[in-house]
């Protein structure tokens, strides 16, 4: 067992300190539990989830505190992401019922067709830092609605959120082993992701990983892999009256979260006529943004990335992206010596002959000139990942053309490429998923459907290619009399 240890990003306070977990223990606890939760009714399921809900609806400032020091993200960003872990539960039990609800048709005279699911049995659940309680808890709660057992891995840079998280569970009356928790990093997701006992793994991370995982799971077919992934997102910005609006929504859809969401906008997308009114505009409000810890008295608009580390590589990629050929038009600095806060960096890469197609996870936005929108379109899709997409402005003949050659899961108009709602399906193509779409698609990965043909007593006849009774007798005592 490795120590390990959180620490506030802002504040560089210790957090948490624990030791990695036995994995084998936890996946033997899933095991051995998960066949009375898949067994007992449907009703129990949800009303141990609905306790979950309550209970942290109850404690939601708590929570909200615990994500905010850990994760550095402001506090009344921590409280919509508690609000979103309680509204999962009701959109989950919709969901299930929607998506993998008992049907019955009738079948062949005298039989009826059955269409039921059935849960694969223990599922990991690997997270990532940046919601660390929302979403692995989108994986959770559809996956112990459907009668899974589960085996969690929170992100070893929240873990006291994952615990946390798990506790309200454990509150709620959740039957012991149904889920279970495990400390670590990498190496412990390794384990995990590659224990026998395992029916199945549902995961949110980067691209990097859910590639390692999709080699490991490659011989593994009898087994679920849901993969939601990063994204190189693309905001086009056209012809428009409102230079403002189209400014704020830019600035959200790349800087909220400090740039920490998989839909944050990564290039910027501009027609050049444009540019030189948008730019100002852009920077202006860029300029007054409060970049602060979670807790500040006047609430900030961003905290601190996740950690130092993070931050040198972000500032490194910013001098990387200038050194071939990048022309910054805002300078990615480092307000606070010692801290992962980082000033919204913002770079022209147009005039640079390659432009490295990977997923800057942090406040850092590419900004390329086009002529024509066809060419903005183009610029979108220039892309292996493929998880969300914005036009701002434009016309609505303009957006139903964007719209058609988009490769992405969420594609948006006038709209932010982020904040995607819960009821809806969320997932992306490329690089960005398996095609296995999480939030209101969940229920379909945590359960497969198991299709029956039924009749009451066993009334058969072959109709066509049997010899009748005195044929078949004849046949045998010609082969009796050869003996
Ligand atoms: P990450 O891939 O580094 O880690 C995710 C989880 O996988 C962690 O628990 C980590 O310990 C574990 N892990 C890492 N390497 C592993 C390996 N080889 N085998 C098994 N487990 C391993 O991701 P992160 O940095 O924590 O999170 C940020 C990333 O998540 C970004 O790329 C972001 O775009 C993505 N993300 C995607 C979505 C989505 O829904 N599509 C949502 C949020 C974040």
């Amino acid at each position: 067992m490795t120590e390990l240890v959180s620490y506030e990003p802002a504040t560089g306070a210790e957090l948490w300190r624990g030791t990695t977990s036995d994995v084998d223990a936890a996946v033997a606890a899933a095991r051995a539990a998960w066949p009375n939760w898949a067994a007992a009714p449907l009703s129990d399921r949800i009303a141990i989830v609905r306790s979950f809900g309550n209970r942290v609806k109850a404690d939601l400032e708590i929570f909200a505190d615990c994500i905010a020091r850990e994760t550095g993200k402001p506090l009344w960003e921590a409280r919509n992401e508690v609000e979103s872990v309680v509204n999962k539960v009701d959109i989950s039990v919709k969901a299930y019922a929607d998506r993998t609800s008992q049907r019955r048709f009738d079948g062949k005279p005298g039989t009826r067709n059955a269409v039921r699911h059935k849960p694969h049995g223990v599922l990991a659940v690997l997270g990532p830092y940046n919601f660390p309680a929302h979403l692995p808890n989108g994986h959770i709660v559809p996956a112990l609605i459907a009668g899974n057992a589960i085996v969690f891995k929170p992100s070893e840079k929240t873990p006291a959120v994952g615990e946390m998280l798990v506790e309200y569970f454990r509150k709620a009356g959740i039957p012991d082993g149904v889920v279970n928790i495990v400390q670590g990093g990498p190496d412990t997701g390794k384990a995990l992701s590659g224990h026998p006992g395992l029916d199945g793994l549902l995961f949110t991370g980067s691209a990097q990983t859910g590639i390692a995982l999709n080699r490991q799971f490659a011989s593994r077919p009898d087994k679920i892999l849901a993969l939601e992934m990063g994204g190189n997102n693309p905001v086009i910005v056209w012809d428009t009256h409102d230079m403002h609006s189209a400014a704020v929504l830019v600035v959200q859809s790349a800087f909220l979260s400090a740039g920490q969401r998989c839909t944050a906008a990564r290039r910027l997308i501009i027609k050049q006529s444009l540019y030189d009114q948008f730019i100002p505009e852009l920077k202006r409000l860029v300029d007054r943004l409060v970049i602060d810890e979670p807790h500040a008295e006047v609430p900030p608009f961003m905290g601190p990335v996740i950690d130092n580390e993070a931050a040198d590589g972000l500032t490194e990629s910013f001098l990387a992206l200038m050194s071939h050929g990048g022309r910054p038009i805002r300078h990615m600095t480092r307000p606070r010596p010692g801290r992962p806060f980082l000033s919204p960096g913002i770079i022209d890469v147009t005039d640079m002959r390659e432009r490295p197609d990977i997923e800057l996870f942090g406040p850092l936005l590419q900004v390329v000139r086009v002529a024509t929108f066809g060419e903005a379109i183009d610029e979108a899709n220039n892309t292996r990942f493929g998880l969300s997409a914005s036009l701002i402005g434009g016309t609505p003949e303009q957006y139903n053309e964007f719209w058609a050659n988009s490769r992405a899961g969420v594609v948006n108009w006038n709209q932010p490429t982020n904040g995607a709602s819960s009821a809806a399906p969320f997932g992306g193509v490329g690089l960005s998923g398996n095609h296995r779409p999480s939030a209101y698609y969940a229920a379909d990965y945590c359960a497969f459907p198991v299709v029956s043909s039924e009749a009451d007593v066993p009334r058969a006849m072959i109709g066509i290619g049997l010899r009748d009774d005195m044929v078949a007798f004849s046949d045998d005592s010609a082969v009796e009399s050869a003996k």
